[in-house]
């Protein structure tokens, strides 16, 4: 701490996220990574871009991968917005709509980069009890005060709330927005952006991080009715004009046009998770029902701590969350089927030591 932090810096409490190793040996199964490279198509836009147009800024409005975006929700541009890395999004969310004073809501077992916005904005906040199973007990997210925020799936449980009960919370917070984040989506049944043309106060957050393959190049978006969008212009563009640079902008656009090969990498990682589950079980670990590119799991007779450990010495990180409630849980990220098989032959032999 120093005399000259002003009281923002102060009360921050920053996020930490998981560790980055760069040793090629290591299965790195901890931050919900893509095991899979981006779209070939991605490579090329971004290798013609920065042939072409470095010297130049990008358009401060972003407007083609808007529509490119919205094209496949059936939304317009002025539906979407765009920003760097989903995070970005969320904490100009947080300064678009909610307010000091007026405590928002989120689960208590949730992404844990929620209470550090809200500390840095000075955003009062509740955490929502979840049932014993992990699941959202919707109705307690009814008529909040100040707004909700909640990632569908849920991270890092990776439980999927179906629709209905995600309608019935922006339902039932009509003065408020609820933020929907979706990150992994695209791992589970239907987004809820088709519920926009609906509900004027339903904001649905999205990445190319995880389906997409595109953590390294930062591109996340949210869609909603045009005056949020607006809000969320508004915030940026006191901010900062450029917040995507022209390979991202570029990159993040043919991911989108490009949709065969995505669905054919989803379609692998749902697969090679399915595997996975049952594998697990067989090792006496109790996974919860994902929708999502991870696995939140607990074993019945060893702690989530040792078997971190363990997997580690064998070279495997996956995530441990020292957490009252979610202690005795590991977040397994779904790789491709080498590395998970890897996973497997690493727990068989620390389980049946
Ligand atoms: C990964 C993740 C994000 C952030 O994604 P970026 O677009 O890479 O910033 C946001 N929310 C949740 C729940 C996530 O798991």
């Amino acid at each position: 701490m120093s005399k000259f932090w002003s009281s923002m810096v102060k009360r921050a409490e920053p996020y930490v996220p998981g560790e980055q190793v760069n040793q090629q040996e290591i299965v790195k199964l901890n931050t919900n990574e893509n095991p899979y490279p981006p779209s070939p198509k991605v490579l090329e836009a971004i290798h013609g871009e920065m042939e072409r147009n470095l010297q130049l800024y990008p358009s401060p409005t972003a407007d083609d991968l808007r529509a490119t975006v919205g094209q496949r929700y059936g939304l317009t541009a002025d539906e979407v917005f765009v920003g760097n890395g989903s995070d970005e999004v969320l904490a100009f969310s947080f300064m678009a709509f909610f307010e000091p004073g007026q405590p928002i809501r989120f689960p208590e077992v949730t992404y844990s980069f929620y209470p550090v916005y809200a500390k840095l904005f000075d955003i009062p906040y509740e955490e929502v009890a979840l049932n014993k199973d992990f699941t959202l007990q919707i109705d307690k997210f009814f008529q909040s005060e100040g707004g909700v925020i909640l990632p569908n799936p849920n991270a890092p449980t990776s439980l999927y709330a179906e629709l209905d009960s995600i309608e019935e919370i922006v339902k039932n917070n009509p003065h408020q927005v609820v933020i929907i984040d979706e990150a992994y989506i695209d791992f589970a049944t239907k987004s809820a952006a088709e519920l926009i043309q609906k509900y004027d106060n339903l904001l649905v957050v999205q990445t190319t991080s995880k389906s997409r393959s595109l953590a390294g190049l930062r591109v996340g978006f949210a869609m909603g009715n045009a005056s949020l969008i607006d809000a969320l212009i508004r915030i940026k563009d006191s901010f900062n004009s450029y917040t995507l640079d022209r390979l991202a902008l570029v990159g993040a656009k043919a991911a989108f046009e490009d949709e065969a090969y995505f669905k054919g990498s989803t379609a692998k990682i749902i697969a090679t998770r399915e595997n996975t589950t049952t594998e697990l079980a067989q090792l006496g670990f109790i996974v919860l029902p994902s929708q999502a590119n991870f696995v939140f799991a607990r074993h019945e007779k060893f702690s989530a701590e040792l078997l971190y450990n363990e997997l580690k010495q064998e070279g495997i990180l996956v995530r441990y969350f020292n957490k009252p409630g979610i202690d005795n849980y590991l977040r397994m990220t779904i790789g491709t089927d080498e590395q998970m098989e890897r996973l497997v032959v690493a727990l068989e032999k620390i389980v049946n030591k």
